[in-house]
């Protein structure tokens, strides 16, 4: 820690010695109210970074508590152009505050400070403001109806308050993606941030707070899934639940919100693949593979995990890309030089190294890669090599289970429709890319890949306008966009009598 603390923005250093750091409910930083607390880890050493309280039920239930006397309370009379007033100066703060958010993200999540820096925080930034933009939008329409002499009309109105449950692997990013879009349609919010990576989101709830947001609009409550995250689920004071996590998290999170029917919109995993024809530019193609996959340590849940090629160009492709593999430089996340940093925790790290062991004994060659990293000075960390598994078929077990780290398996293919049928073999929907120089080809392939989002000629590309979210297991519900305002405003229809 201590090479660690001298790398540390002075503003980390502050934020870290307030031990242990307290949740945002009410406006108000306050202990659990069972007193427990939690260690968040840095994954590069496994050293503890600093102790947080620990939501619970109780806690969960004065958050929402808050939320909904705020909802019906001051937060109603905020116009929209306040809201969006408040939501831009909200990233402003993040903005001013860019360099610290990074640093946080990477200590708690491990990733390489360039990809904190250059991607997760200026991409939150632009969504608190694409988001702020929309605030100002959101109207009904007057309804051309002829049941007789009305003059009928829709508003579109908020939710009311709303649980969202995220993720490790874009801890900060996340938190932006649920909560810009709900603050823009009026709605109040309970955020659970994941256990593993709670830092980033309580800091931006400090921001929230200087930002002039109103206490209970926003509330920030880190905990564990089955206790804070069920409690939130199940909450019979919950309009919707926000979900991002893996698949089978996401049943539990559906069956929780039965008793009260709450709105569920889910973000889940994906298994995407990735199909490299002959006629595409090749050189581009590499670089986009190895983006796809290895980009935040291949935690990503759109991460182009099932590499499928051209039969023709196969041996040569899967080479080349493992030469490039190789040369991935693994290290501490916060050493500039770092391309690929740990594993966020020992769980994820024994999660992937028991798949390398699974595509090894079916019979997966690993062309680079295939273990725990060897380096001395990794030995600490949640270190995982990045690999390339080549002799793999579609129904291996590496080819059709998440995996969720720097893993990917080369799938062969004869032709488009060999390409289309194997790229949809899969329970899962999330993205795919094409990589081709034939125009029609290109269409005809994006057409037929059943998945919400595909790429061509490029990966991983992304834009607060642009909805994503799955086909099939891989979720329901759209984020981005104009399409995330169909998740957190409902429709009324007034009709007045005009006779
Ligand atoms: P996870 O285990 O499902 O956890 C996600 C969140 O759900 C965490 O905050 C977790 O809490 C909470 N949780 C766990 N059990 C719960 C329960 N019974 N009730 C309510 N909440 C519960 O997923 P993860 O391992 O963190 O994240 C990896 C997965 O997320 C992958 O499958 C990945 O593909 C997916 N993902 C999808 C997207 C997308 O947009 N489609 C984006 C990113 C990630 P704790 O962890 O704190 O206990
Ligand atoms: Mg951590």
């Amino acid at each position: 820690m201590a090479t660690t603390q001298q790398q540390l923005h002075g503003s980390v250093v502050k934020f870290l010695s307030g031990a242990p750091k307290k949740m945002l409910i009410n406006g108000e930083w306050v202990a659990s109210a069972s007193g427990k607390t939690f260690e968040t880890v840095n994954p590069a050493t496994g050293e503890v970074i600093v102790k947080v309280y620990e939501a619970d039920k109780e806690d969960i239930d004065r958050a929402v508590k808050a939320a909904r006397a705020a909802f019906e309370g001051p937060w109603r009379k905020f116009s929209h152009y306040q809201r969006q007033q408040l939501l831009l100066k909200l990233a402003d703060l993040i903005e001013k505050n860019a360099e610290e958010f990074a640093q946080l993200e990477t200590l708690d999540n491990g990733k390489p400070i360039r990809e904190s820096m250059n991607v997760d925080v200026p991409a939150t930034i632009e969504h608190f403001r694409y988001y702020a933009g929309w605030a100002t939008k959101i109207h009904g329409e007057t309804l051309p109806v002829s049941a007789g002499n009305f003059l009928t009309y829709t508003l579109r109105e908020p939710v009311g308050v709303v649980g969202q449950i995220i993720p490790w692997n874009f801890p900060l990013l996340m938190a932006a993606w649920k909560i810009a879009a709900a603050l823009a349609c009026g709605n109040c919010v309970v955020l659970k941030p994941a256990e593993q990576t709670p830092l980033t989101a309580l800091r931006l709830a400090e921001l929230i707070m200087e930002a002039g947001i109103p206490a209970g609009v926003v509330n920030v409550c880190p905990g564990f899934g089955p206790t804070a995250g069920a409690a939130l689920s199940g909450h019979m004071d919950v309009d919707k639940v926000a979900f991002t996590g893996e698949y089978t998290t996401g049943r539990e999170i559906i069956k929780a919100s039965a008793g009260n029917l709450k709105r569920v919109s889910l973000e889940l995993g994906g298994k995407s693949p990735n199909v490299i024809f002959k006629d595409g530019d090749l050189e581009t193609a590499l670089k986009g593979c190895i983006g796809s996959v290895f980009f935040n340590q291949g935690q990503v849940c759109c991460a182009g995990t099932r590499l499928f090629v051209e039969k023709s160009i196969y041996e040569d492709f899967v080479g080349k890309l493992s030469d490039k593999v190789k040369s991935i430089k693994l290290g501490h996340g916060l050493n500039p030089e770092t391309q690929m940093g740990p594993l966020v925790s020992d769980d994820q790290l024994k999660r992937v190294t028991s798949y390398l062991e699974i595509g090894k004994k079916e019979g997966a060659k690993a062309m680079c890669g295939g273990d725990r990293a060897k380096e001395s000075d990794l030995q600490k960390g949640y270190f995982v090599q990045p690999t390339v598994f080549a002799d793999v078929n579609n129904k291996m077990r590496v080819a059709q289970e998440e995996i969720f780290g720097p893993v990917v398996s080369a799938i062969p293919f004869k032709d488009v429709d060999d390409a289309v049928f194997q790229g949809n073999e899969t329970t899962y929907g999330l993205a795919a890319g094409v990589w081709t120089s034939d125009v029609k080809k290109a269409h005809r392939v994006a057409r037929s890949l059943k998945a919400g989002t595909v790429w061509v000629n490029c990966y991983n590309v992304f834009d607060p306008c642009t909805p994503f979210g799955g086909y099939k297991q891989s979720g329901y519900g759209r984020e981005g966009g104009i399409h995330a305002l169909e998740l957190y405003t409902q429709v009324k229809s007034v009709w007045i009598n005009l006779d």
